[in-house]
């Protein structure tokens, strides 16, 4: 592979975007709070910036060898190829290339180095995909010849699902300046959608959500309610079984009952998750509250039922979908990295829309357990499924071809279905608009990381501040005002659910505790001001709600936002599927981990697994059990790992 592995050394300078506060993935007209862009939040040091470091040069290079290798981008750029409407990768390819566009775009848009480095790029692939759409602007490498029909498959075939990641590369490339004539491509395309499947045309849906939030996205960016209506209509359509049954149900493809009518999440997870995104885009652009409070009810009840303490959806590999309730086996953990990144996504526009500030809680919590957890320090290889229990060390993938298997084993250089990095790399990209937002009143920060942001508040008057901290490792965050109006404004610090016992500082005053929630300092701040908050990050033991029987009598360990497990290269040799530990004794710091008394008792060998006696253990020492994050395992070679610990009785 001869991909360039230099850093993006001028990535702390901000390049000069059309429109500082509109590169930004999601810009609703309404809601509570207002999302800033990546002109106006700047990532520039620390966990996430190294991350985005990696993301903007490594991981992106590496998705344009691999799709360039399996011809999925050629599909588009070679002219021989063209037309050819027999495309080389699976019928859902072509969003990948579109993921890796938005990916490039919101790089373009994140640094200077990142604009330098990929605007061609963009240039080329957009070049092609017009190329390839047809006079209608219908676009799809793999439908529409003869032997595949344009919407022939309208529950596999994934063409909406396509079309609706061309739309939302189109808008990062609009909005960050990247643009080279795909906006007009993702329009046509979007126009062709509205007129194919509006009024009159075809009666169904895309088996895989994902033309919702594009289309809602699309709108607010040229102000087209076509694009809105169409949006709506595909998400009233839902529910009404007009798609096929599905081998595994018809929840699979969330057909079963009408979106307002569901409990929770339940079905393929990614599928869940893109459509409760679109639902929530276009309750939020209509005012339909009922719409908007039913799916932050199904989130709700999602996140307390069947998600994982990662964050991770998804523990089915059958479907790759949601369980029942509590049904959230660690060794069957599927997980995958895009149900992280789709939850990711619907948090955050849940956030904006009702300001509540758990759902930034779950954002953080995916961010640091999924999405960190899922890409390879070097970029360049990813885990598809994101098991919590890893007993038998895997083998390490192929480097030369894409693995097949995708539920499950290593970190791989692709798969066959290679959704996951593209995916993990346009949110990387734009994480820096995932920070911060404002309101009429004052600033907001909801994540932590060495960040400069700058904006305007609702009433136009200016402000900035810098933040400092070495979060998560350690839990002071210092938010220095660097741009300060006349007048009174609110700083509002999020306190994280975790967080009891925190301590918040406000300039020259005293300190105060303050709860879980929200944190405000409602002052007329002067330039230099500086805000402190002190989040209390010292490991602490989790336990399981006794209902998720298949880790009853388990704890987990969390050092802040950050989960831990025990891997195997720590032990000391002690098997881990021997491990038990105590709850009672300190869980202590250890570098960004930590260590606690445990055992490692095997059971003695009754010869078969069921018996009539409660199996007995063999004596053994305490012995200290090492913790590390879980977003750092299978670092150092095949390991075994597991997130839930049995405790000693
Ligand atoms: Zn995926």
């Amino acid at each position: 592979m001869t991909e360039s592995t230099d850093s993006l050394a001028d990535t702390d300078t901000a390049p000069a975007l059309p429109d500082a506060a509109g590169a930004r993935p999601v810009a609703p007209t309404r809601g509570a709070l207002r999302p800033l862009g990546l002109g106006e939040v700047r990532i520039t040091g620390g966990f996430w910036h190294r991350r985005q470091q990696v993301n903007g040069g490594p991981t992106i290079e590496h998705c344009r060898t691999w799709m360039g290798r399996l011809g999925w981008t050629s599909d588009f750029t070679d002219p021989a190829r063209r037309g050819a409407r027999d495309g080389r990768g699976l019928q859902f390819a072509d969003s990948e290339v579109y993921k890796l566009l938005e990916a490039m775009s919101w790089e373009s848009g994140r640094s200077v180095g990142g604009a330098r480095r990929w605007r061609d790029a963009v240039a080329e692939l957009s070049e092609g995909v017009a190329a390839v759409q047809s006079p209608d602007g219908y676009v799809h490498t793999g439908f529409g010849g003869p032997g595949r029909p344009r919407y022939s498959d309208l529950g596999f075939g994934h063409e909406l699902y396509c079309a609706g990641h061309l739309l939302q590369a189109g808008v990062a490339a609009a909005r960050t300046g990247a643009d080279s004539g795909l906006l007009e491509t993702a329009r046509r395309a979007a126009d062709h959608v509205c007129e194919a499947f509006g009024p009159g045309g075809i009666h169904g849906v895309c088996g895989h959500p994902e033309i919702e939030p594009a289309l809602v996205e699309l709108a607010r960016l040229t102000r087209e309610q076509r694009y809105l209506d169409q949006a709506v209509r595909f998400l009233d359509r839902r529910g009404h079984r007009t798609l096929p049954e599905h081998a595994v149900d018809r929840a699979y493809f969330q057909d079963d009952v009408p979106i307002r009518g569901a409990r929770v999440l339940r079905g393929h997870a990614v599928r869940a998750l893109y459509l409760s995104c679109g639902a929530v885009d276009a309750a939020v652009e209509t005012g339909d509250e009922e719409l908007l409070e039913a799916v932050a009810a199904q989130y709700d009840r999602t996140l307390d039922r069947r998600t994982y303490i990662t964050g991770g959806m998804g523990s089915h590999y059958a479907g790759e979908a949601f369980g029942d309730d509590f049904v959230l086996p660690a060794d069957r953990a599927y997980s995958e990295t895009c149900a992280g990144v789709a939850s990711a996504m619907l948090a955050w526009r849940l956030l904006l829309a009702t300001g509540e500030p758990r759902y930034a809680d779950a954002l953080e919590r995916v961010l640091y357990n999924v999405v960190a957890a899922s890409v390879a320090d070097d970029g360049r290889s990813f885990f598809y499924a994101n098991t919590l229990h890893q007993r038998v060390p895997t083998e390490p993938a192929a480097a030369d071809r894409a693995t097949r298997r995708f539920g499950g084993g290593p970190r791989a250089p692709w798969f066959e279905v290679s959704c996951c990095l593209p995916n993990a790399a346009r949110l990387l990209a734009s994480l820096g608009a995932y920070l911060a937002t404002a309101d009429h009143g004052g600033l907001q920060l909801h994540q932590y990381a060495d960040a400069e942001v700058r904006t305007r508040l609702g009433d136009g008057r200016p402000v900035g501040v810098a933040v400092s901290t070495r979060y998560p490792d350690t839990g002071t965050v210092a938010v220095r005002v660097t741009e300060a109006p006349g007048g009174p404004w609110s700083l509002t610090l999020r306190v994280p659910h975790w967080a009891e016992g925190a301590v918040l500082a406000e300039p020259g005053g005293p300190r105060r505790p303050v709860a879980p929630g929200t944190a405000v300092v409602h002052r007329a701040f002067e330039e230099g001001d500086e805000v402190r908050l002190e989040l209390p990050v010292h490991p602490r033991w989790t336990f399981p709600d006794p209902r998720i029987d298949a880790v009853r009598g388990c704890a987990a360990a969390e050092r802040g936002p950050v989960v831990l497990c025990a891997e195997s290269p720590d032990q000391g040799g002690g098997d881990l599927e021997d491990v038990r530990v105590d709850t009672g004794a300190e869980l202590k710091y250890a570098g960004d981990g930590a260590e606690v008394d445990g055992r490692f008792e095997p059971p003695l060998d009754n010869g078969r697994p069921y018996t009539s006696r409660e199996p007995a253990r063999e004596e053994a020492d305490t012995r200290t059990v090492r913790l590390v994050p879980y977003h750092r395992w299978a670092r150092r070679g095949p390991s075994t790992m597991r997130v839930w610990l049995p405790r000693l009785d």
